[in-house]
């Protein structure tokens, strides 16, 4: 079977053999960087992330060959959104074209990219911010309209009370005085009911601009708060954190093996798996907990109040309990089997910066996928390691 060629009988690696990932000579599985790992050779001695990092690259490089796409930043970035995962919605118009066996073009992909944009949520930020500024705008020139309406009719009134002034026989005047009330009052009736419906127009936008805003902190497959909600909030505590010398602590979890499961069941029994994940994780999400999806299968949370220790206690205990758990793919009665995660925590205010702490977390991250996943492992273990 050439790379081309698509293997529809088995989903999943035929998918991925045909789309160029999986069966190719330079195309390695996870077990068996593992295992040559072991052998001691070149690959075996680089570490967890480095293997991802290569694997990635290789992959992305064996998709945009496979599909005769140009080296551009254009094409990059749609290779790593297919490649990685992290545009669930482009990966899934991808299979569902495959699986219609019709071709993956350049054109097709730039349009599939286009319509799958995960970044559509700040379109509607910033189409609903235009309209609440053309809103606004509306809003100040009925104002100026009254304004000027106001100055008019104040001016009209003057000159007639000066010509009241005037005159002996004031009648005249006195019904020239009450028609221009009566316009006024016509007129000023109007832009009431002007100013009231630009109002309510810029009370609406106002709501579903809130909503559109809480929509994009957001994510749409788990509903749990995503990155961007997370970098706002690690920001935000990390300053409460040193005001209040309160611990802390940040964490990252990392499915164990996720591959395999997009490869075994399909990527939308991988999606089912990422949102049960996101509901076992959600449950220790409370005052004192943040918990995020920081992309991918990858996961945060932010403990406050909490010494490393204690926080440690409530990530392993979800560990523990996700890990005892058996998985059943719904759509077919077949199981997941064991869905595990790996995870790093570092106490946040024993470093310059939340970003080292991250990194901090992430590598003892590395370490318990290292050491046989399944595992949460403090940063300040592995710094004590590396000391001693
Ligand atoms: P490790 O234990 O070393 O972390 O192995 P892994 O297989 O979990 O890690 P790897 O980084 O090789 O693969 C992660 C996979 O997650 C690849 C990607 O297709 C998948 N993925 C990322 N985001 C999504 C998503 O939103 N939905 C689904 N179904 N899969 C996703
Ligand atoms: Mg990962
Ligand atoms: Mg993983």
């Amino acid at each position: 079977m050439t790379a081309r060629d698509p293997n529809l009988s088995g989903k999943g690696n035929g998918l991925l053999r045909w789309l160029g990932l999986g069966s190719s000579d330079h195309s390695v599985t996870v077990d068996e960087v593992e295992s040559a790992s072991q052998a001691g050779d070149a690959a075996g001695s680089l570490g967890w992330r480095d293997k991802r990092r290569r694997q990635l690259l290789e992959d992305i490089g064996s998709f945009m060959l496979t599909h005769r796409l140009e080296v551009a930043p254009d094409s990059l970035a749609i290779a790593y959104d297919v490649i990685s995962g992290s545009n669930s919605k482009l990966t899934m118009l991808l299979e569902e074209r495959i699986l219609k066996r019709e071709p993956i073009t350049a054109e097709w992909l730039e349009d599939a990219a286009r319509r799958s944009n995960p970044d559509g949520g700040e379109d509607v930020l910033n189409s609903l911010m235009a309209k609440l500024e053309t809103s606004i705008e509306g809003f100040s020139e009925t104002t100026t309209a009254a304004r000027s309406a106001t100055t008019e009719y104040n001016s009209a009134l003057e000159t007639q009370v000066d010509e009241l002034k005037k005159v002996s026989h004031a009648g005249e005047v006195i019904t020239e005085l009450a028609a221009i009330a009566r316009v006024m009052l016509d007129r000023t009736r109007e832009i009431e009911q002007e100013m009231s419906r630009s109002e309510e127009e810029t009370s609406a936008l106002r709501t579903s601009l809130e909503s559109a805003r809480r929509d994009a902190e957001i994510d749409h497959l788990t509903g749990l708060p995503n990155r961007r909600s997370f970098e706002a909030m690690l920001t935000a505590e990390h300053e409460a954190a040193i005001q209040s010398g309160e611990p802390l602590c940040v964490a990252i979890c990392d499915l164990d093996h996720f591959k395999r499961v997009n490869d075994t069941h399909g990527h939308e029994a991988g999606d089912r798996v990422l949102r049960s994940t996101a509901k076992s994780l959600a449950k220790i999400s409370g005052d004192r907990c943040f918990v995020a999806r920081h992309g991918g299968e990858e996961f945060v949370a932010l403990f406050r109040g909490k010494t490393i220790d204690e926080a440690w206690q409530v990530l392993d205990s979800t560990r523990e309990t996700m890990s005892e758990r058996r998985l059943v793919n719904r759509a077919n009665d077949q199981p997941f089997g064991r869905i595990t995660f790996s995870a790093g925590i570092a106490d946040i205010l024993r470093f310059g910066s939340p970003r080292e702490a991250l990194k901090a977390a992430d590598e003892a991250l590395y370490a318990a996928k290292n050491g046989g996943r399944n595992t949460v492992l403090k940063a300040g273990d592995l710094q004590d390691r590396q000391a001693a």
